[in-house]
């Protein structure tokens, strides 16, 4: 089986070889066994699934969330000669009626769908007559309702899944999920003893560090690291719009060619300022978390964090934006306990506005109309508790002594890392015994 497989991944996509963590879980899947998936952005979890579905008799039906991802991983699958449909919202009916028919043909291979087109009669028809290979659910912790993009669509995948004739394996995957959440995703898809696998979240040519400066000192740490890289590429992460403009002015004042983006600014000049990063004429981009979603540039040398985000996810990914070439890259985080008290602000507010309700994010684009949870309050107060205590383990990382590169391993549930990196700013100091944990502990009330 497994030379078919390698077989159709030079065929189809190209590639000389499977990646490590590919070719274990793709030999589960083709066994049979439910799989889940958690290997960062980029890692190739499409393959996961698309190579067994290749080689397998049948069709395979992937739950993708986002109507451009579907688009473009059919048209990419097309290219190469794979035959795959979408179904969502997107397209008419007299469409969605001819990609049922190809699907039940025999002859397409992978069939993506929107969660929300599973309980559509004419779909689970065609389902429940056509012999399918297995069923795949990308961004798989979108069913977990701790999770920042929980889609309350997802949560119909399991009742799908049981209520087909013949049970496929069922393969879930993501790039973002905690040993919680890991847990909470393989309960909620109903997942039958899955083959878990968590791999590839080191980046080891990133270099970790936190900066605690005096608060007065803070501009004069970050003027200290940007002259550290000059003539280098790189990205200062702030958390709002006027620090934003704040810092980039002050980048500007000392002779540094940076820019900004954030979404208070014309989408004309966003779009200009992107260009002027991506092609170097502006080497420093200084922006909000608005900025990066999409963004390849390879050749980013350092990402600095003049403020501390809210979790160690939304750190780690702004980070990882750095050195994606491969070449040694530093992810720096300047801390500051007015950060934490603002954090928790944000936090707050957005129980207060959620009235115990939930809200949608909108950036999904078929997800009009989704219901509250049932049990609304109580959903919002554990939103709450989770927030707060992603918050706690953001400010641990801020302030711990421990290996920084190990902090963030095992919290993403990743347990082969080493206990010291030798390659972070932790690692590298000797700390007197003081023990600054304490001091966050005493910040965090909640
Ligand atoms: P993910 O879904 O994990 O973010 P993708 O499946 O989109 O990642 O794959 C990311 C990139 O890696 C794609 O450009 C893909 O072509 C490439 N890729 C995946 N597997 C391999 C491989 N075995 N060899 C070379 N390139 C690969
Ligand atoms: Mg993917």
């Amino acid at each position: 089986m497994l030379e078919q497989a390698q077989k159709a991944l030079k065929e189809y996509f190209g590639h000389q070889s499977f990646r490590p963590n590919q070719s274990e879980l793709i030999e589960h899947v083709l066994k049979g066994d439910d799989v889940l998936a958690v290997m960062p952005t980029g890692a190739g979890k499409s393959l996961v699934y698309q190579i067994p579905a290749i080689i397998s008799d049948g069709l395979a039906i992937v739950v993708s969330p986002l109507i451009s991802l579907m688009k473009d991983q059919v048209s990419a699958l097309n290219q190469a000669g794979v035959k795959a449909a979408f179904l969502n919202s997107s397209i008419s009916p007299v469409e969605q009626a001819e990609v049922l028919e190809y699907a039940a043909s025999g002859s397409c291979k992978l069939l993506y769908v929107a969660p929300e087109r599973l309980d559509a009669p004419r779909f689970l028809s065609l389902c429940k007559t056509a012999r399918l290979s297995l069923v795949a659910i990308d961004e798989a912790h979108c069913v977990s309702q701790w999770g920042q993009d929980f889609r309350p669509s997802y949560l119909r995948i399991a009742s799908f899944i049981e209520g087909l004739p013949k049970r496929p394996p069922v393969c879930a995957l993501t790039a973002t999920a905690t040993p919680e959440v890991q847990k909470d995703i393989a309960r909620a898809l109903e997942l039958r003893d899955p083959f878990t696998l968590v791999s590839g979240f080191d980046r080891a040519n990133l270099h970790f560090g936190v900066e605690r400066p005096d608060p007065k000192a803070k501009r004069a740490c970050l003027l200290r690291l940007v002259r550290e890289h000059a003539g280098q590429a790189g990205i200062v992460y702030c958390s709002t719009r006027s620090a934003v403009e704040d810092v980039c002015g002050l980048l500007c004042e000392n002779g540094f060619a940076a820019t900004r983006y954030h979404a208070g600014l014309a989408a004309s000049e966003r779009h200009a300022n992107q260009e002027d990063f991506l092609f170097d004429r502006k080497p420093i981009m200084v922006a909000t978390n608005a900025f990066g979603m999409g963004i390849d540039k390879s050749n980013v040398s350092f990402v600095i964090h003049y403020n501390m985000p809210s979790d160690v996810e939304s750190y780690y990914q702004e980070a990882g934006r750095a050195g994606r070439d491969g070449s040694p890259a530093d992810c720096i985080l300047i801390y500051n306990k007015k950060d934490v008290q603002t954090c928790q602000f944000l936090i707050d507010k957005s129980y207060e506005d959620r009235g115990g309700g939930f809200a949608d994010t909108g950036a999904w684009s078929d997800s009009a109309g989704e219901s509250a949870l049932a049990d609304a309050d109580g959903a919002s107060r554990a939103i709450y508790d989770r927030d707060c205590d992603r918050l706690r383990q953001m400010v641990f990382y801020c302030t711990s002594t421990d290996c920084l590169r190990s902090f963030i391993l095992r919290y993403f549930g990743q347990t082969d890392s080493p206990y010291r990196c030798e390659n972070c700013s932790n690692c590298s100091t000797d700390f007197e015994v003081e023990d600054v944990t304490v001091e966050a502990q005493k910040i965090l009330s909640c």
